[in-house]
């Protein structure tokens, strides 16, 4: 901070750091053990003292713009230090919730996600919108004879096909995903564009050199992904070692998933639309669905391992428990379970709790996606850019930062 800054508080952010997990930000004396024992941190770099006392003086600006905040991966080993129980990793995580409502777009469905009170909306959204379609494509009617989810928005007209090749079934499931999808897609980019503006506005010197877009993703962005894939900084962590533990296999589910959904779509869409039969629900013995089964227990099992370190956090070193870390861990957990619950209750052959378990998979799916620009999930998107700004940063490209 140069001599002579004027200091402008601003007041309510102040009070939503408070209430959103960083209540204890005024009791940081600024004596640095934080900065001593963060992995993050290097000698040039007073992380994250530096940004309790930004976050002290209500220096929202200057914070939602720093890119060390995103990329705290809140392994909690200050919060076990600091000798004042300032809780500089709680403080940390409030600035990243806050960050995401900040750039969220748009601004209103941003708001809504922030808050446990709204949860009860949260859920019901793509409750009536999912129960909307399955009224309209079949009167809520369970599908006859064999348990096939492929039936659940065909239940009359098995599988017969409508346009194309394509089934009532898939049609309604596009029609539902993939605006959503796209939707959410849009929305981070948005956000991210608008924090890499606010980060580079940072930078004390202005380059007349841009990066093309094949320098962007192959000098920034994709060491940045690599970064992530290896957890080499999860790695460095000491006091909570559980979570590498848990992340890892969570990061490698999503991949999966992404990757059979991806082949799925492909079969049922696109080959679909001239091959009779390719509807069906995969075999057992097919790879793709013994991958899927292997990543919805990595999934179950990872995300498992979070909930139950997150709880040990809150119990032994005092982690606040807020809604911005514990939204993700059940929307994650619901698609985890409801996922092998309507696959178990397929298998036994119990139709009436297959298909709500479908339902409600359905439901959590669409939830965790719609909803990932704004919650835990958004630190996804928001803090590969910030590791590829942080490349960026060091580049011939900008100016280095001065702390
Ligand atoms: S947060 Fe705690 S450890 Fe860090 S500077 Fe403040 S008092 Fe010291
Ligand atoms: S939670 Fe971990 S990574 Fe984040 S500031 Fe604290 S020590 Fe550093």
């Amino acid at each position: 901070m140069s001599e002579g800054m004027t200091v402008q508080p601003d007041l309510g952010f102040i009070k939503y750091l408070k209430n959103a997990g960083g209540d204890t930000l005024k009791k940081c004396y600024q004596c640095a053990t934080c900065s001593v024992v963060c992995p993050l941190s290097g000698d040039n770099k007073p992380f994250p003292r530096k940004e309790m006392i930004w976050a002290q003086w209500g220096l929202k600006d200057k914070l939602v713009a720093d890119p060390d905040v995103m990329l705290c991966h809140q392994c909690g080993d200050c919060t076990a230090y600091c000798p004042r129980g300032a809780k500089p990793g709680d403080v940390l995580g409030a600035i990243r919730a806050y960050a995401y409502t900040h750039y969220g777009f748009p601004q209103g469905l941003a708001k809504l996600c922030s808050e446990g009170k709204n949860l009860p909306i949260l859920i019901l959204i793509p409750t009536l919108i999912i129960g909307l379609f399955w009224w309209l494509s079949g009167g809520m009617h369970l599908p006859q004879g064999a348990i096939d989810f492929g039936l659940f928005f065909d239940s009359h007209k098995d599988h017969a096909t409508i346009i194309g090749g394509l089934t009532q079934n898939v049609l309604i499931i596009d029609i539902i995903f993939v605006p959503a999808f796209a939707f959410a897609v849009f929305a981070a980019y948005r956000g991210v564009s608008a924090m890499w503006q606010a980060m580079a506005a940072q930078l004390p010197e202005k380059s007349a050199f841009r990066p093309s877009v094949v320098q962007f993703v192959t000098m920034f962005l994709l060491p940045a992904i690599k970064e992530i894939l290896q957890h080499n900084r999860f790695n460095q962590c000491g006091a909570n070692r559980d979570r590498v533990n848990g992340h890892l296999p969570l990061m490698f589910a999503f991949i999966a998933l992404l990757a059979v959904t991806a082949y799925s779509m492909v079969r049922k869409d696109v080959v679909g639309m001239f091959v009779e039969g390719m509807h069906a629900p995969l075999a057992l013995s097919d790879p793709f669905k013994i991958l899927a089964n292997v990543a919805g227990i990595a999934l179950i099992v990872g995300i498992g391992i979070l909930w139950v370190n997150r709880s040990k956090m809150e119990e032994e070193s005092g982690a606040t428990p807020t809604f911005y870390d514990w939204f993700l861990i059940g929307m994650i957990m619901a698609v985890g379970v409801t996922g092998m619950a309507a696959q178990i209750t397929r298998l036994i052959e119990i139709p009436v709790l297959a298909y709500m378990f479908y339902f409600l998979h359905l439901v959590s799916v669409f939830m965790l996606f719609l909803y990932m620009p704004y919650t835990k999930f958004a630190h996804m998107v928001y803090r590969t850019f910030a590791m590829a700004f942080e490349k960026y940063r060091e580049s011939p490209f900008a100016g280095k930062v001065s702390q």
